[in-house]
Formats: structure tokens, C-alpha cells, sequence
């Protein structure tokens, strides 16, 4: 007899519909699984024998069990057709009536011992899982919810599902996405001492989109600073909140009760990350790397220079693009990659130790910048000196502005520029920059000035531009042009790396 039962994969971040076929014949006993599975799939076959033996009442058929995944066309991996390839055994095994499991569709891997086990990507699946009922294990629920409007069903262990299904018991309780942590609140920019430059860049970063650059010795306070941009940013609005959660969702995080990510996520990989945890990928499964959890919040990488090259080169399409592919002999994915990069970076190699004790000669710190130089550099429109704070910043009782008045700001800020270009300043090119960042004669003649006497390159100049423009917007000028001042406040946060760092420039 034959059963066909509704389940998904994850590839990326995206979801696919997968039917599982059961077919019990009469032929030597064995079991097939076919239809490209992966090795995680193919050992469905121990997983879910044990799971259905240890159900009161239920036995493994000894007879030929073929198992179809359709549409056979793409790689299915991982374990979360485990309960469905169970439910379509059982159902064409006769163990349970041809009828049980209509209407539902099923995600979640199987133990030995018949647990259901949540398995990362639960939201895409479900949101693929088409006109049925989902059923998931009871870790899966939040995510589940976030996929479907329809019902969503829960169990601890196959036999509880078994027992559903015979309407011998019901559903076990759904908390539904109440459980979870809470999500966690971004840390405060009252808590930064001093640097107003530094907080000033911040502010423009948010309320422009434009990615930073932060260079300054340890014990500046680089990092304290960039963990503060999420708090600054608006929260998700609904399809960037969907978006990040299927994504986080995929890549197994916990996600936060209720289920949505809706504070910009801050994702900050260590300088010894690969390419795979970088951009995605990985051999069997096609998992999202840190570019794509980090997506509608921040990816900060600490000293960028000691980054690989070839994972810094992979940033670059992502940059442009905002999604990223990646592609595997069987299979590729897109997925999203939208995310404002701040980086940091020491001055020099010692990083400039206490003040007076670098040593390090103009060789070795022009070698150690260039490897920052570059594509990549040109995607900061901001690029901030930021020193140790002050003996009297650090006694200072007062804390600074905090991070809610700043982020009302910021959302101002963000939603005149997209009433006005449909975009925030970061993107305005060519064209566009001129008709929504016109310049004063003072402002005009000022940059002209700095060209002519080669302080300011032809990237440079739009940089200045599109940074002009938001410092303009937040003073509340949105309406007009850009003049001399505003200007002159985006030339002194975009501080020349070689100033930044001592080099003679
Ligand atoms: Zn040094």
C-alpha cells in the first residue's frame, strides 16, 4: 500500500515542499530511500525504525519499504523528514488507517527513543508545507507560528503524534511562541564616555545607512560602539522581520519569544572565521554564514585586517547586491545578505600600546593598511579616528545621550530619506545624489577647494556627498540643500586613514 505524506527541506533559507511516498510491497525485506537524499537523510532508516518500535503498540514492517522523496529533482538534506517518512510507514504498514493523516503536514527529526527533535529551518519548511496543518515538535512552535496563519500542532514524541492521529488522545498543549527567551535589548550609548565624534558617526551611520570604519588604538572603546548601533536603528518593519527570522531560523538560532526577530541583529565573527561561516555554504547543507544572520542589522568585524583576504573579497557582491549566492555541485542557493558593515581596526600593528610606545615604522604600518586597502575601503562612507577616552571622560558621573533619544532621530531621519528617494542617503549614486543632494555655491566651492588641493579623491567627493547629505537631514534640513556646514562635518568624520593613523599623508 501507499502513502504520501506532505513535509519540506531547507536549502539556504528557503523552504521546498517535499512529498514523502511511502510504499510497502511484499518483496525481500529492506528499506530504499530515493529521490536524492543526502547521508543525513539516508540514515532516516535507523532513526526512524527505533523511533517507531519504541511506539506502544506499533512495529517495524519486515517487509520491502521504498521511500520516494518528490519532486526528485533537488538534494534533500538533513533529518526533518524523519516524523513524515514514520507517520507514511505506519499509515502504509496499515498500522494506522489510510486516512490519519490528512490535512497534516510533518516537520521534525526523530530520536531513538521517538522524540521529536526541532530541526533548524523549521520556519522555511513550514511555510512550505502548502494547505495543510503543520505538526512539529514543541521547540518548533514559535517558528512554526511565524510560518503559518493556519493551526500548528505540537508533540514531545512520535507516539504522542501516533495517538493524535488514532484520535485515541489530544494534541498535546501548544504554548505557541510565548516560549523563548526574550529578546535580548541592545546595550545603551548612555553608557559611552566622552567620544562625541565617535557617537556623532554612529548617529550618521544609523540615520544614513552608510557603513562605518572605526580606527583607534585598544581600549578606545571601538567594539562598546558598534554594539550600540542596533539600538540605534528602527526595529524591522514586517518583511525584514520575516526575512531575518527565516534566516535565523535556518542557521538553528534560538529565536526570540513571539517568534520574530525584530531588533536589527548584531553579528560580530571573529577575524579567524572562514569563507563557509562567512558567507554560507558548507558541504552537505546549504547553511547561511554570518553576512546572512546579520541581515537587516549589523555585521561588525573587529580588526578587518586580520581577516583573510578571500573572506573580506567575499563580502564584496554581498555589498552590492544585498543577497548573496552560493552554489554547491548539487545544489545553490540565494540568500539574503542586506546587513551595514562597521568594522574596526588598530592604527598600526602594535596598536599603538600605551601613548608614546608605538614604535612601529612607516613600513610596517603602511603594510599592515594595506591590507585594508582596496574595494573594500571604498565602500565606507565613514571612516572615524577614534581615541582612548580622556581621565576626565572616564570620571565624567554623567552617562551621554541614551540610545532611545538618538534612535528617534535616526527614524526621522530614515523616513524622510525614503519618502524622498525610496532609499537612504548610503545608495544615492550618480543622478539621484544631484537631485536629492543638491549643494550650495559654499559647498560647492569648499569640496572644489579640497580637490584642487588633493585632499579629497573622486570617490571621496561622493562619500562626502551622500554623508553631507544625512548630516543635513538630522540637523533637520531635509528639505534643503546640502551647504558648507554640513559639508564640513561629513569632511571631519571622513578623517583620511593615513591621518587617522600618524602616517604622514
Ligand atoms: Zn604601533
Amino acid at each position: 500500500m501507499l502513502a504520501s505524506i506532505p513535509s519540506a527541506t531547507v536549502l539556504g533559507a528557503a523552504g521546498h515542499q517535499v512529498t514523502v511516498e511511502v510504499h510497502i510491497g511484499s518483496g525481500l525485506p529492506g528499506y530504499r530511500i530515493v529521490g536524492m537524499p543526502d547521508p543525513s537523510c539516508r540514515e532516516s532508516r535507523d532513526r526512524v525504525r527505533a523511533a517507531v518500535m519504541s511506539c506502544e503498540g506499533k512495529e517495524w514492517p519486515n517487509k520491502a519499504i521504498t521511500v520516494n522523496l518528490a519532486p526528485s529533482g533537488h538534494r534533500k538534506s538533513g533529518a526533518g523528514l524523519d516524523l513524515a517518512i514514520a507517520v507514511g510507514v505506519l499509515i502504509a504498514d496499515e498500522q494506522l488507517p489510510p486516512d490519519a493523516a490528512a490535512g497534516y503536514g510533518f516537520v521534525g527529526e526523530l530520536g531513538l527513543d521517538g522524540t521529536v527533535r526541532r530541526v533548524p529551518g523549521t520556519a522555511p519548511m513550514v511555510a512550505e508545507l502548502g494547505d495543510v496543518t503543520a505538526v512539529v515538535p514543541i521547540a518548533g512552535s514559535a517558528e512554526a507560528h511565524v510560518a503559518t496563519r493556519r493551526d500548528v500542532r505540537v508533540a514531545n514524541t512520535l507516539e504522542e503524534v501516533v495517538a493524535a492521529l488514532e484520535r485515541a488522545a489530544p494534541w498535546p498543549d501548544d504554548l505557541g511562541p510565548q516560549v523563548g527567551p526574550p529578546e535580548p535589548t541592545p546595550p545603551d550609548l548612555a553608557d559611552v564616555r566622552g567620544q562625541p565624534v565617535a557617537r556623532q558617526a554612529l548617529e550618521l551611520a544609523a540615520a544614513g545607512g552608510h557603513h562605518l570604519l572605526l580606527v583607534g588604538p585598544p581600549g578606545s572603546g571601538k567594539t562598546m560602539l558598534a554594539q550600540r548601533m542596533p539600538g540605534l536603528l528602527p526595529p524591522l518593519a514586517r518583511e525584514q522581520a520575516l526575512e531575518a527570522t527565516m534566516v535565523h531560523s535556518a542557521a538553528g538560532l534560538t529565536l526570540p519569544r513571539g517568534g520574530f526577530v525584530r531588533i536589527p541583529p548584531f553579528r560580530a565573527p571573529h577575524h579567524t572565521s572562514s569563507v563557509v561561516a562567512m558567507v554560507g555554504g558548507g558541504s552537505h547543507a546549504l547553511r547561511p554564514g554570518e553576512i546572512s544572520m546579520a541581515t537587516g542589522g549589523v555585521l561588525f568585524l573587529d580588526e578587518l585586517g586580520e581577516f583573510a583576504p578571500s573572506v573580506l573579497d567575499g563580502l564584496r557582491q554581498p555589498l552590492e547586491e544585498g543577497v548573496i549566492r552560493v552554489s554547491r555541485a548539487t545544489s545553490h542557493a540565494t540568500l539574503p545578505a542586506r546587513f551595514q558593515l562597521v568594522a574596526a581596526t588598530n592604527p598600526c600593528p602594535c596598536g599603538g600600546g600605551p601613548p608614546g610606545s608605538c614604535e612601529c615604522d612607516d613600513i610596517a604600518r603602511t603594510r599592515y593598511l594595506r591590507r585594508l586597502s582596496g574595494p573594500l575601503l571604498d565602500r565606507f562612507d565613514l571612516r572615524v579616528a577614534v581615541a582612548r577616552p580622556s581621565v576626565d571622560d572616564l570620571l565624567d558621573a554623567g552617562g551621554g545621550e541614551p540610545s532611545a533619544a538618538v534612535a528617534e532621530r535616526v527614524a526621522a531621519s530614515q523616513a524622510g530619506a525614503l519618502a524622498r528617494a525610496g532609499r537612504l542617503n548610503a545608495a544615492l549614486h550618480g543622478e539621484l545624489l544631484d537631485q536629492v543632494a543638491p549643494l550650495t555655491v559654499a559647498a560647492r566651492a569648499l569640496l572644489r577647494a579640497e580637490m584642487e588641493r588633493n585632499r579629497l579623491t573622486g570617490r571621496g567627493y561622493h562619500r562626502v556627498r551622500r554623508v553631507a547629505r544625512t548630516v543635513a537631514d538630522l540637523a533637520g534640513g531635509a528639505d534643503g540643500p546640502v551647504d558648507d556646514d554640513h559639508v564640513h562635518v561629513a569632511m571631519i568624520l571622513r578623517t583620511r586613514l593615513r591621518a587617522a593613523t600618524g602616517l604622514a599623508a
